[in-house]
């Protein structure tokens, strides 16, 4: 049978008051392209590949049917382990579907919790064992320990989500993906959400899904055309710190400021420069401890500091809404990367630009990023084609 059709307005998926009202208060006025499309197919009960933009509500495609399905299931599957499991590459990111998932799990009163490393196993432990948990988000290696704690178990699991699959898999956590994937029963809904697809992802597709819909809003890879890119070519590595002091009053200007370098070295001392410079800036990396991660992202979000210099840990998913400028300070290691940096800007119909440098050496990003900018429409500047020949 073919799939669902798309739905233009929330009244069309058959919400009831009470997570219309959650919607309404999130200030959602209608679903986004991605939602409109998997919201129906995912209320059928069929496994989803979704692959669109960053920044255009991802989240709420797997979320509200995921509160749809737990209602439909819990009166019928007796136990104590969640329903819905979501996997997320990154603890800031789980962080953040956790707290998305909440908004509307109010709705109907689910109880929803998070666990990821770097935070204290006992708390996790005891909130798992202390009543009945209807979602659960999580990275996989900190589900696993919860798991062989017997915190919890995954026999009453049935919707199961890999949210930035992709990510999951450069970060090494392939085995254990596929692991909790075998732990979790045969008949359950999968669903798997990214701006990019790799095409190793797809074998894990394969194995782990049951006939998916692939639903893609634009083309795999494709950049969000509300943000603005600016390519700037430079000689060599050492006039990048000149580029940055010239733009970066201006950028602040604008709103909050990511900055992504390479290395966690580069980080703290980048952020230590900026400090000296007299431009108040916080550093996010994985050498940092878990509070420390927390507490910086935290400050950034409320604009306590304009600026966050960071690596690619926070190149996924997160949602900061005060981001206008994203600086590419050293390249991404690959495209696929590069698109979900700049991904941290131009979310939910805002407007962002993203600034890259690249060093004339570069030349095997430099002809990659020409054809991303050529396919997503974007006038490749003169001296980018010469550094790409
Ligand atoms: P993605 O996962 O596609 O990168 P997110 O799910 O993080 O995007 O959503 C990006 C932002 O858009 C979030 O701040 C979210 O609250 C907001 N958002 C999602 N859906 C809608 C909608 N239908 N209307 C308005 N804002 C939305
Ligand atoms: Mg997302």
């Amino acid at each position: 049978a073919n799939p669902a059709k798309p739905c233009i307005s929330f009244g069309h998926f058959g919400f009831d008051e009470d997570l219309m009202d959650a919607i309404a208060r999130c200030g959602y006025t209608e679903p986004s392209g991605i939602q409109r499309q998997a919201i129906p197919v995912a209320l059928e009960g069929r496994d989803i590949i979704g692959i669109a933009k960053t920044g255009s509500g991802k989240t709420a495609a797997f979320v509200l049917p995921m509160l749809i399905h737990i209602m439909d299931q819990a009166e019928l599957v007796k136990g104590d382990g969640p329903i819905g499991l979501v996997l997320a590459p990154t603890r800031e990111l789980a962080h953040q579907i956790y707290i998305e998932s909440k908004k509307f799990a109010k709705a109907y009163g689910l109880k929803v919790a998070a666990v990821y490393g770097g935070a204290s196993k006992m708390d996790q432990f005891k909130e798992l064992r202390s009543g009945t948990v209807e979602i659960l988000v999580a990275t996989p290696g900190r589900l696993i320990d919860m798991i062989k704690m017997k915190a919890t178990n995954l026999r009453r699991v049935s919707y199961l989500v890999l949210d930035e699959a992709d990510r999951m898999f450069d970060l090494g956590f392939e085995p254990q993906v596929r692991s909790i994937c075998d732990n979790v029963r045969p008949d359950r809904q999968t669903l798997l959400f990214s701006a990019t697809f790799q095409k190793r992802v797809e074998k894990l597709a394969r194995e782990v899904m049951d006939e998916p819909v692939r639903i893609s809003v634009g083309h795999a890879g494709q950049a969000n055309e509300d943000i603005t890119q600016v390519i700037t070519v430079l000689e060599n590595e050492s006039f990048k710190w000149n580029w940055l002091m010239k733009q970066l009053a201006g950028f602040c200007a604008a709103g909050s400021v990511i900055i992504f370098v390479s290395r966690k070295a580069a980080v703290d001392e980048l952020a230590t420069n900026l400090q000296q410079a007299g431009f108040p800036s916080g550093a996010l990396h994985g050498d940092l401890m878990q509070s420390e991660r927390e507490k910086v992202l935290k400050d950034y979000k409320q604009s306590k500091f304009p600026i966050l210099v960071a690596t690619d840990v926070a190149a996924r998913g997160l949602d900061i809404k005060s981001v206008r400028t994203v600086v590419n300070f050293d390249i991404a290691r690959d495209i696929d990367s590069h698109v979900h940096r700049i991904g941290r800007t131009g979310r939910a119909g805002e407007k962002g630009t993203a600034h890259t440098l690249i060093v004339s050496k570069e030349d095997k990003f430099a002809s990659d990023l020409v054809q991303h900018l050529e396919s997503s429409g974007t006038p490749v500047p003169r001296e980018l084609m010469q550094v790409a020949m």
